[in-house]
Formats: C-alpha cells, sequence, structure tokens
C-alpha cells in the first residue's frame, strides 16, 4: 500500500524490533515523517487524523507552539543533567505545581521515565512503608481483572491474567491476588472479605480508577471506585491508583479520582504528563506515606533512581502542559467530545458484530463479538484516513483535546463505516 516508500524505511526495518508484533506476518509499519495538530503525515503524503492521540499522550495536539517554545528554551539552557546531589527549577517547580493540582495531600513526587516504572516506584514505595515501620510481612499487591499497569516484571504480574502475560511470564514473576471489581453486592462482599482475610500480607490495592484501558477499556463508576478506597480504609491497606492513562483530563476532571472524592496513598502519572512530547512520569506520595520514609536511618531511604529521572527538558515540556491546562479550555474540550461520541458513537451498538459502546470523557469504545481480524480493521482505518488502532476487541478514541467538531465527526464516521463492512460479512 505505501507508496514513494522511503529508503531509510526499507533499509531500517531489517534492524527493528517493532513491539508487540509478529515481524513475520505484521502487514509494514507505516512510515511517518512529520505530525502536526491532530495531523499525521505519512511519506507518501498522505495525513491521517491521529484518533489515538499517539497511544494517548498528545492531548494537546501535535507541536503546541507553547510547548515547542518551552522545549527550545530548555534545550538551549541545558538539555539534561543528573538529579542525585544535584536539582533544577523544571522538576522543583512541576513537582509544585503537581502537588497543588492533585486532591488532598497528594505532596511528594517522584519523577521517572515511563508508567511502568512509576508504577514499579508506588509497589516499593508501598512495601518499604510498611517495611520501616516494622511490618516485614506486607508482600503482596490485590489487583483487578481487566486492569493493565505496565510490562516490566511486577507490572506485569498486576495485570488480568488472561488478557496479559501471566501465560509466557507468570513463573517468573510473583503471584498476586486478582479481584474482580466490586460492582454489585456480593462482588463488594467478596472484595471485603478478601482484604480481610488477607490484610496482614497486603502491601496496597492498585487500580485504574474509573476506566481500565488497555486491558478492553472498561468503565467502572466513581461509586465502585468510592467502595475500594473505603475498603482499603476499613482495612489498613494502601491505595495506588494507576492514573497513567486517566490523569489530565482524560475523563472529564483533571484526574479521574476526583469525580470519586477519593484521595489514594499513592498515584502514578505519565502518558499526558508531557502533553505527549518526551518520557516522563511521576509517583506523587501522600504526607503519611512521605513521613514513614522521614527518618535518621539512611537505610529507610526510598530505594530507586533511574539514570534519566527528572529529565529537564520533559520537566519543562510538563510545565509547558500544564500551563495549557490553564490557559486553554481543555476540560470544557473533554466535555464537548464526551456530548459528540455519546451521539456519533451510540449507532454503532446496532451492528452486527457489536456487543456495546461506551463513552467516558474522551474516551469512546466500541466492544466487537465474534471473530475479530485486527490487522483487516487496522488497515481498513488507515485507508480512510484515520489513526486508529483497535486491540483485543475494541475499536476505541481517545483523541487530542483540540480536535475540531468535523475532524471528530471525520474518526467516528470512518469507525461506523468500517464496521458496518465488517457487519456486512457477518
Ligand atoms: C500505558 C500504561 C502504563 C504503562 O506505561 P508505559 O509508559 O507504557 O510503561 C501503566 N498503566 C496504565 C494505566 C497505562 O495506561
Amino acid at each position: 500500500m505505501p507508496q514513494n516508500t522511503p529508503a531509510w524505511h526499507h533499509d531500517g526495518m531489517q534492524n527493528i524490533w517493532l513491539p508487540y508484533t509478529q515481524m513475520a506476518t505484521a502487514s509494514a509499519a507505516l512510515p511517518v515523517v512529520s505530525t502536526d495538530g491532530v495531523r499525521i503525515r505519512l511519506a507518501d503524503g498522505r495525513e491521517l487524523i491521529d484518533g489515538i492521540s499517539s497511544w494517548w499522550t498528545a492531548c494537546h495536539g501535535y507541536k503546541h507552539p507553547h510547548i515547542q517554545e518551552a522545549l527550545a528554551t530548555q534545550l538551549a539552557q541545558m538539555p539534561h543533567v543528573m538529579f542525585a546531589g544535584l536539582v533544577h527549577e523544571p522538576a522543583l517547580r512541576l513537582a509544585q505545581r503537581l502537588a497543588a493540582l492533585l486532591p488532598g495531600d497528594l505532596e511528594r513526587v517522584f519523577f521517572t521515565e515511563s508508567g511502568s516504572v512509576a508504577v514499579e516506584v508506588a509497589l516499593k514505595m508501598a512495601v518499604q512503608y510498611w517495611l520501616n515501620q516494622g511490618q516485614t510481612a506486607r508482600d503482596r499487591f490485590v489487583c483487578f481483572r481487566h486492569g493493565y499497569h505496565g510490562d516490566t516484571f511486577a507490572t506485569m504480574a498486576l495485570c488480568d491474567p488472561d488478557e496479559g502475560m501471566h501465560s509466557l511470564f507468570g513463573s517468573v514473576f510473583p503471584p498476586q491476588m486478582m479481584a474482580e471489581l466490586p460492582t454489585d453486592d456480593a462482588l463488594k462482599i467478596g472484595f471485603e472479605r478478601m482484604l480481610s482475610t488477607h490484610r496482614e500480607r497486603i502491601a496496597a490495592v492498585i487500580v485504574e480508577p474509573l476506566v481500565q484501558g488497555a486491558g478492553g477499556m472498561k468503565m467502572h463508576d466513581a461509586a465502585t471506585l468510592k467502595f475500594i478506597a473505603e475498603a482499603c480504609q476499613r482495612n489498613g491497606v494502601l491505595l495506588i491508583l494507576d492514573e497513567i492513562m486517566t490523569g489530565f483530563g482524560r475523563t472529564g476532571k483533571m484526574f479521574a479520582c476526583e469525580e470519586a472524592g477519593v484521595v489514594p496513598d499513592i498515584i502514578c502519572l505519565s502518558k499526558a504528563l508531557t502533553g505527549g512530547t518526551l518520557p516522563l512520569a511521576a509517583t506523587v506520595a501522600r504526607r503519611h506515606v512521605f513521613a514513614a520514609f522521614w527518618s535518621d536511618d539512611k537505610g529507610a531511604a526510598l530505594m530507586h533512581g533511574p539514570t534519566y529521572m527528572a529529565n529537564p527538558l520533559a520537566c519543562a515540556a510538563a510545565n509547558a502542559s500544564l500551563d495549557l491546562f490553564e490557559s486553554e479550555p481543555r476540560l470544557e474540550q473533554v466535555a464537548a467530545i464526551e456530548i459528540q461520541l455519546r451521539d456519533e458513537l451510540t449507532a454503532c451498538a446496532n451492528l452486527a458484530g457489536v456487543a456495546e459502546v461506551r463513552v467516558k470523557g474522551a474516551i469512546g469504545a466500541v466492544e466487537l463479538s465474534g471473530e475479530i481480524d485486527l490487522e483487516a480493521l487496522r488497515r481498513r482505518f488507515a485507508e480512510c484516513g484515520v489513526w486508529i488502532r483497535p486491540f483485543g476487541n475494541v475499536v476505541y478514541l481517545m483523541p487530542p483535546f483540540v480536535i475540531d467538531e468535523g475532524d471528530l465527526r471525520t474518526l467516528t464516521s470512518a469507525i461506523h463505516q468500517v464496521l458496518s463492512e465488517r457487519a456486512a460479512r457477518i
């Protein structure tokens, strides 16, 4: 399909290894040469409207001038310096701003470079929080079916065992406690019993609030999240919220936990933190969590420190991204996207081979039933001029918040079109 394939594409593909991809049979990855606004420009001159914000990161669209300027300034001044024994303004200002934005006393910020590592740090914080208080048996985590928390060993163990990588690596990582989301009374009782039975072993419960992303865009309500938080409190275990996908407006509030009035003990942020420009993540702890590390004992210090942590360029991008949440009407845009997604995706529910349509904030998901040829669907979407990449059994949209009504309609129409074609074959 790609015409005018550049030489770098043809030659370099012999040496690259792509994520989650069977390199022998996958159709060729498209050569991209630039991005602008909500558009991805391919080497052959075609433009695709980005329906998924580059893995849910580019909330302001691509190349927003304010972030570009902040990056240029920071690049000229100091692209990187190590973050031990030295500190710099971009990181400290960002920490202060995140603390001010986050609910409650979530106020101590530890920077890393990816979501998985932010979760790893949260797990370490939780275990060491208990160790520092003399509790040495708290070595288990409670996680939820359909959850996704990353690809490293500790985080893989927290993912859904069927959708995740347990079948490959399950013998290598420690087993964790898998719960159903407590969405009804029976499940509530079961969840509470799990916590009360094993409370002495449990370091923390971890959950993606309101929307479980990579596990299939499963949505639950604020009351369920609130119940989980209260059950954690009743049973004296920590609550970690993984807001790597939901954070920064995606579900309608700046952070999904705000909708439930929940303040977790630890929160993980990444993806949209830099507005989709540079890798950065943050693990933020409440005051009482941090207090357990504050002592004369060097052994009580948090034992983690990635080489590129708090990279100044990435922090500058994140600060500029937060500026945009203040100066441009992002949450209003999310509210408008939510209304339009409901209006325009609902029609897909009537198509053969569609199980359900779900919308929350700027997330629209169409869950499919029956046989699904992901590669064929992905190819068709690209042919329609849109960048939409279904996974598992969902076709979903997570557009940049700056997308206009017409471009969003192009995305929803493409989904209806491609799923109609599929329905005709069923
Ligand atoms: C993407 C994601 C992660 C992992 O982040 P990486 O940067 O890919 O390591 C963890 N948790 C959630 C909820 C995510 O969406």
